[in-house]
Formats: C-alpha cells, structure tokens, sequence
C-alpha cells in the first residue's frame, strides 16, 4: 500500500460495493475461497444490521449456503412451507411443495445481514469499509479498473481485478455504465403497499389477504413481530394512514375483528414496480441484485434473486480467477437474465392476481373474476399447485 498524507493507493483483486445482501454473500463466498476483496459501504455497520426488508431465503438460495458450508451459520428461523391465501371470508392453506433438498426459512433479510457480517468481518477477518462516501468507478478499456472514494481518514485509490457492483437501485455502479449500453425495461402496477413492522406476531401460517377493500399480507418477521402489506394509493403517505385507521384496514380486509391494535414500529411506502437492465455487465464491472433488477415485495424474491445472482457470480469469478477460464464471466448477463425474466414474470402473475382478485376499482370485474379463477386453480389443479411451488422454492 502507498500512502501520501491524505491518499492511499492500494490493490486488490475484487472490490464490491455495497454491504447489502448480495455483497455480503459475494464477500463472504470469495473469503471463503481465499480471493482477496474488499467492500465498501456507504453505512455504518449498525445502520446495516438494522435496515428491515425481506424475511423469506427461499429454498434455492438455503442450497446455496448448504453448498458453502454456510446455513447453519446464516440462516435462523423455523421454515416457511404454507402460505393462507384468503378470499374475503374464505381461507385457503397452500402446502409449497419440493422433492428435493431443504425448505425455504424464515430468516428475516436483516438476521442474514447480521450473521454475514459475523462470519465475514469477526470470523474470517474479511475487509468491509464502512461510511464510505464519493465512490468512483473507473472501468476503461484496457486497463485495470479502479474505485476511489473517500472516509474519514481521506481519499482512496483501491485497484483490482474486476467491480462488482451490488450497491442497490440507487447506488453509483450501474449509473457508470454508458446510456448507449444500458438497456431500461420496467413495468408500473399504478398503486403501493403500506409496509408496517408490528409488535404482533403471525400467529397461524403467514397470510396473503385479497378482499374486496384491497390487498393484505401478514409476514412473520421473527418471533414476536410481523410486516403487514397494505395495497394503498401511489400518493399515499404517513399522513394518509394514522395507526388507527392501519388497524381498522386490516380488520376490514382479514375480516376479522378479534385482531387487536399493538405497536406499530415503523411505517413506509413502497410503489410496486418491475424493473431490469440489461446487460447486467460492461468490461470489468459486474452487476447484481438491486443494482440490476427490482419485483415488488408481493412475489418475496428480491433478496432472493441477488442471491441468485451471487451463486452465479461467484462461481463464473472462482473459474476465472483459479482456473483462467473467463467464459462463465463473459457469459454472466447471458446466464443470469433468463432466470430474472423468468421471475419477473412470476412476480407481475403474482401481484396482478393478489390485487385484481380483490378489489375491483382499478381493473374491473372482469380482471376480477379471471384473477380468482387463477388463484382457485391452485388448489384444485395439481400442474398449477406444482408450479406455483416451484417458485416459490426458487427452482423454477
Ligand atoms: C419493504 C420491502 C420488502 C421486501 N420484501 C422482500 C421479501 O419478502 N423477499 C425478498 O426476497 N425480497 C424482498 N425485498 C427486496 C430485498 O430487500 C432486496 O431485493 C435486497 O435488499 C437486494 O439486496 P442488494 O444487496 O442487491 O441491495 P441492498 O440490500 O439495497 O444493498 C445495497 C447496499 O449498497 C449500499 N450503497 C448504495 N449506494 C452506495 C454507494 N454509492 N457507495 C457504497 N455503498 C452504497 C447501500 O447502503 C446498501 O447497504 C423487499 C424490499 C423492500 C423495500
């Protein structure tokens, strides 16, 4: 390392940023193999213990970390194989069925975090570089890429290998490829979801409510918490939903007024929305995660595609790296973008049917009625019970 008295210049061969998810796992699997990274981060580290989001691994991805000799570690939380789809009064158990390897858990995003950055940092002694501010990426032809960015002790150069870029929807990584490269592909649903962590735990199996005033899901989020999901306007705000209302909603479309008001921890909008770019690659700069593709929380696969992402990645940067086989890397977009259409597709299915079986205010009775045929479909055809498992378990 070169040190000035306010730059340092420095070498590695992977630099990720972003420690979400995705560069968590990223870092944690290259460490694991003995390639040297490092990862900067914007945060803090308690910021990013704490930042609350998914809460389901699907099947796949606790393959994956089975793979690496990491589940035991990550993953907590008891595993997640019903879902109660309920139709106004009517409650339907949905069993998602597998026939090979372990179910998906219940391991809410930030209890992933937490434990990836325990093995990562505590146990393997791994680089993560917190409150970073003012990262640059250079990624010309021809020469090594670079990042430069700045924290409290000055600015850094860091020259490595390859970039990868999990810094999520609004990070600088994807923002360095070329307009002429990026392609834009997005899709608006026109409405929200109210997202509320709640003191109150899923006391039978997690719900995904369609009634007629609008959409409901209650998701375990650890043993005494829960999110609920409420469709709601694109304009909607704090100022819109007083806890009151929150919970006199909720009663409404569970139909059921035994559920009791408890502490509401936070509140947030969420507009739903499908968006990928492609390529998800530009010379030495990788993408993966949010930075390259966002579903709406109603299909549960965000965290789960960016793992999908790492599993491939890091196999095509393990084959270049120890074997000098650069295909896999090349190929990466080509490999992953399949899959992420795949999903896509699974997630507007998903969404489109959750909200249009309910309320019929935006898309008709007709969009209604074709929308609770699709979802009595899963539980009388076997073909459509198997695909829809296949899904959810991420093995699609
Ligand atoms: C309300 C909500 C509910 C969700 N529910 C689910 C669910 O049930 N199931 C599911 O699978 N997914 C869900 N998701 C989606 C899931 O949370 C995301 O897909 C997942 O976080 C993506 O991980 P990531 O690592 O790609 O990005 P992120 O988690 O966004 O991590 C990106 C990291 O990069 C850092 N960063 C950004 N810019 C910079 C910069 N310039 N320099 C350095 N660092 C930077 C950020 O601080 C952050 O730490 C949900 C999302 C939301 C918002």
């Amino acid at each position: 390392m070169k040190t000035d008295q306010n730059n340092t210049i420095e070498e590695t061969t992977i630099a990720i940023i972003g420690a979400g998810v995705s560069g968590l796992t990223l870092a944690t699997f290259l460490r694991k193999s003995g390639v040297a990274c490092v990862v900067v981060e914007r945060r803090d580290r308690a910021y990013t213990e704490t930042r609350q989001r998914a809460g389901v691994v699907d099947a796949r991805a606790v393959k994956m970390f089975e793979h690496w000799g990491l589940a035991e570690k990550l993953l907590s939380g008891p595993v997640a194989q019903t879902i109660d789809y309920r139709l106004n009064d009517s409650s339907h158990i949905f069993e998602i069925v597998g026939e090979d390897g372990s179910p998906a858990r219940f391991c809410t995003q930030q209890m992933l975090i937490v434990n990836l950055l325990k093995e990562l940092i505590d146990v393997m002694a791994g680089d993560v570089r917190f409150d970073v501010t003012d990262v640059i990426i250079q990624n010309e032809e021809n020469q090594r890429p670079q990042i430069t960015y700045s924290n409290a002790s000055g600015s850094h150069e860091l020259i490595c290998d390859y970039i990868i870029g999990c810094d999520g929807d609004r990070g600088v990584s994807r923002s360095s490829i070329p307009d002429s490269i990026l392609t834009k592909y997005s899709h608006e649903f026109g409405y929200a979801w109210l997202a509320a962590l709640v003191e109150a735990p899923v006391t039978g199996h997690p719900i995904m409510g369609i009634s007629d005033h609008g959409c409901v899901a209650q998701l375990p989020r650890g043993p005494h918490r829960s999110r609920y999901y409420l469709q709601c306007e694109l304009s909607d705000g704090s100022e819109d939903w007083s806890d009151e209302r929150l919970w006199n909603e909720i009663r409404l479309r569970l139909n059921d007024e035994t559920i009791k008001n408890a502490m509401v921890h936070d509140k947030f909008f969420v507009p739903l929305r499908c968006v990928v770019y492609s390529p998800m690659q530009y010379r030495n700069l990788f993408l993966a995660g949010d930075a390259a593709h966002l579903v709406p929380p109603a299909s549960a696969k965000g965290m789960n595609l960016a793992l999908y992402d790492i599993d491939i990645l890091a196999q095509a940067l393990l084959s270049a790296l120890q074997n000098q086989d650069t295909a896999a890397l090349e190929n990466y977009s080509d490999t992953i973008l399949p899959h992420i259409w795949n999903y896509q597709d699974f997630s507007v299915w998903m969404t489109d049917m959750m909200h249009d079986a309910g309320d019929p205010t935006q898309h008709g009775t007709f969009r209604q009625m074709t929308a609770r045929a699709r979802l009595d479909n899963l539980f009388h055809s076997p073909t459509a019970a198997r695909l829809h498992s296949e899904y959810q378990r991420g093995t699609n």
